[in-house]
């Protein structure tokens, strides 16, 4: 067993676990951070790059679920479930119906929306901490929509979310093709979000951010947490590399982070994952403005350093089957639809990643135990990206016993003690 002198251990080197560490090795604490592969090597590496705080409303809709038989039995759609998986996703699935509520489905909202409201601001203020503003290009997205029927749609979309104060405008197709000239005169027109932004490379991001930790004082050690226990003196965790002994420690490890809530806080956390995919094309560098999304397809397409990423979808699979890279090369289907002349796809990759997602669309980011030894942050489902650096101001926040910016209660871990 080895007692470590750090203030805490960060579990989870994604973009969740080094915004939290960089913070906290900001505000003095020292860390250890743990990753069993890679910093970045999780969802956050291969994500959209979109800073989507127009998305306010949680996953679970009365009008997706109308929608789902028609999506599932798409074979280019944007759903799928391996069915084998059926069993174990049931439960996941009947929260998921039973968040439809009005009151429940609004206080996710109200929830989601409080957090995407600042987490713009928050990125700027911890990339501009370390210098690396480059990393953010704050221009704005794109909601485009190629059938007639979809502008009302999209229009009372708009309405509901000028109710969240979200900026938004409506592009008729002359603006949309102005703002993107590439894309297909068979677009009709778009939503504007100019309150949204795009990351030139995650990948990159999550490096500067462990770098910028490091350059802090941050150690970090390359190992699998298999286990842990709270014990008198703080709390124990099993490694590939042995036993730990710390003070505090901090779970953000993810969609994988179920086993490890459960041995630190007892609680049986609803913690499914939503597989999701990209596809990138090297060879199509400025081919778009901003990131655009497509309406029906539901699918992104994100102007990146490294290409134009094609990336969405939701499968439910669990966390051990292999990636169905069919469903990130039919991003390139969907992508083609939208431009006239041909895209070009050499050198193009697929990627396979697994968001975190609750039932509820909300995050956990809480401090419990007996003495406060555990610190959480995990389940941004599809907005781990958007919602880090805002996440990592919080986590601070709690572990410095501060009060937090905003009311933390509807992101407890205790909304699902069982
Ligand atoms: C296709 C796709 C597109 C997306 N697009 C966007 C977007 O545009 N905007 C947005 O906001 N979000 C987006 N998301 C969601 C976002 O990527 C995730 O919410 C976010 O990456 C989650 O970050 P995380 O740090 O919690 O998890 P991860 O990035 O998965 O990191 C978890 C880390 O924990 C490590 N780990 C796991 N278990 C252990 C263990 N036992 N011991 C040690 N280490 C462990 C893993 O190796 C990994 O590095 C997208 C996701 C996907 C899949």
């Amino acid at each position: 067993m080895k007692t470590m002198t750090q203030d805490i251990i960060v579990i989870g080197g994604g973009v969740i676990g080094t915004s939290c560490a960089l913070a906290l090795q900001q505000a003095g604490q020292s860390v250890l951070l743990l990753d069993r592969e890679a910093p970045g090597a999780g969802a956050s590496s291969g994500n959209a790059g979109h800073i989507a705080t127009e998305q306010v409303f949680p996953l679970a809709s009365t009008e997706i679920l109308l929608q789902l038989p028609k999506m599932l039995l798409d074979p280019l759609g944007p759903l799928s479930i391996d069915w084998r998986y059926l069993p174990q996703i049931t439960p996941w699935m009947l929260q998921l119906v039973s968040n439809m509520r009005p009151k429940v489905n609004k206080r996710s909202a109200d929830a989601l929306s409080t957090l995407n409201r600042a987490s713009l601001t928050a990125w700027r203020d911890m990339l501009g901490s370390i210098n690396r503003t480059d990393l953010l290009q704050e221009k704005g997205s794109l909601l485009a929509y190629e059938k007639p029927e979809t502008k009302a749609s999209l229009l009372t979309h708009m309405e509901k979310l000028s109710t969240y104060d979200v900026p938004v405008a409506h592009l008729d197709g002359a603006e949309l093709h102005e703002h993107a000239p590439a894309l297909s005169k068979r677009l009709l027109g778009a939503l504007e979000f100019p309150a949204t932004a795009h990351v030139t490379d995650p990948l990159k991001l999550v490096e500067a951010l462990f770098e910028a930790a490091q350059q802090q004082g941050m150690t970090y050690s390359q190992t699998a947490v298999t286990g842990g226990r709270l014990t008198e003196a703080g709390v124990e965790l099993e490694t590939a590399d042995g036993t730990l002994r710390c003070k505090r420690v901090l779970i953000a490890n993810g969609a994988y982070a179920k086993p490890l809530v459960r041995a630190l806080t007892g609680v049986k956390v609803p913690l499914e994952t939503e597989r999701g995919y990209n596809l990138m094309l090297p060879k199509e560098l400025d081919t778009l403005p901003v990131a655009v999304t497509s309406a029906e397809r539901r699918f992104i397409m994100t102007p990146m350093q490294g290409g134009l990423r094609l990336a969405g979808t939701v499968e439910f699979a669990g966390l051990e089957r292999e990636a169905n890279m069919k469903r990130a090369r039919m991003l390139q289907q969907h992508a083609q639809a939208l431009f006239d002349r041909p895209l070009n796809t050499e050198g193009a990759e697929p990627w396979m990643g697994r968001r975190p997602s609750l039932p509820d669309s909300l995050p956990v980011i809480d401090r419990t135990g007996p003495k406060g030894e555990v610190l959480l942050a995990f389940g941004h489902q599809h907005l781990g990206l958007t919602q880090a650096a805002l996440t990592a101001q919080l986590i601070s926040q709690l572990y410095q016993n501060q009060p937090t910016t905003y009311d933390l209660e509807p992101y407890r871990l205790s909304r699902f003690r069982n």
